[in-house]
């Protein structure tokens, strides 16, 4: 079954996770922006050197580079199985865009899939992230209170733990502004379209809100092979 999805939702909301697991249970291709352009800026091919500055300085990579970026991708020929788009579209004509190409390819949007977690309980749970400074190992102080596990698994690691920048309140808190006012047209957009599922992962661990998803995406399969 051909899906081709658009996972929207916070920074911290756990997108990329989710979007991650549904690539692999229904064996469609995860395409996350951040991730290509992280790749680019790393291998600093001719685009990583054009946007690394706004990367590192935490604005939108512009819409022409970034739409670019993406058809290229859609056109490579493992995009036929479906894909899950993760980190676009962010800004609306971003979305309006994508909408002109699928019409273009004649293809569709099966879902826009909203993942709602209230802002207090992203900030509750990456105020509480931290990392190993030597290994990059993600622990949360919330479920591992220090003391209670062995920081860090390598026996040579020095274990300090470091909070990320974008992950210190004030940061994340503008990240969220900046997320919403950008998000509520895109939003407006997927419903008029009649696309946009939201899943409420308020209080849910991965599972649970994987789970949701599941019987979203099992119910326009569902409805597709009626
Ligand atoms: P992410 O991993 O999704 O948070 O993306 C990391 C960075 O990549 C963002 O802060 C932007 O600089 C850039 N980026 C990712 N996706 C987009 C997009 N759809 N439009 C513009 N810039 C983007």
């Amino acid at each position: 079954m051909v899906l081709r999805i658009v996972i929207l939702g916070a920074p911290g909301s756990g997108k990329g996770t989710q979007a991650k697991r549904i690539s692999e249970k229904y064996d469609i291709r995860h395409i996350s922006t951040g991730d290509i352009f992280r790749s680019h800026v790393q291998r600093s091919t001719d685009l990583g050197k054009k946007i690394t500055e706004s990367m590192t300085n935490g604005r939108l990579v512009p819409d022409e580079v970034t739409c670019e970026v993406v058809w290229r991708r859609l056109r490579e020929s493992d995009c036929e199985v479906g894909y899950i788009l993760d980190g676009f579209p962010r800004t609306l004509p971003q979305a309006h865009h994508l909408q002109e190409w699928l019409v273009r390819h004649d293809e569709q949007l099966d879902v826009a899939l909203e993942l709602e977690v209230p802002d207090a309980e992203i900030l509750e749970r990456t105020g509480a992230r931290r990392s190993c400074a030597t290994c990059g190992k993600i622990f949360n102080l919330k479920y591992d209170p220090p003391g209670s596990v062995p920081y860090c698994e390598r026996a040579d690691c020095p274990s300090s733990l470091i909070q990320r920048a974008d992950d210190v309140e004030e940061t994340l808190r503008e990240r969220l502004r900046i997320y919403h006012s950008m998000f509520e047209p895109i939003h407006a957009l997927y419903k008029r379209l009649d696309l946009l599922k939201t899943v409420e992962g308020a209080g849910l661990a991965p599972d649970d809100v994987f789970a949701k998803i599941d019987e979203v995406l099992l119910g326009i399969g569902a409805a597709r092979s009626a």
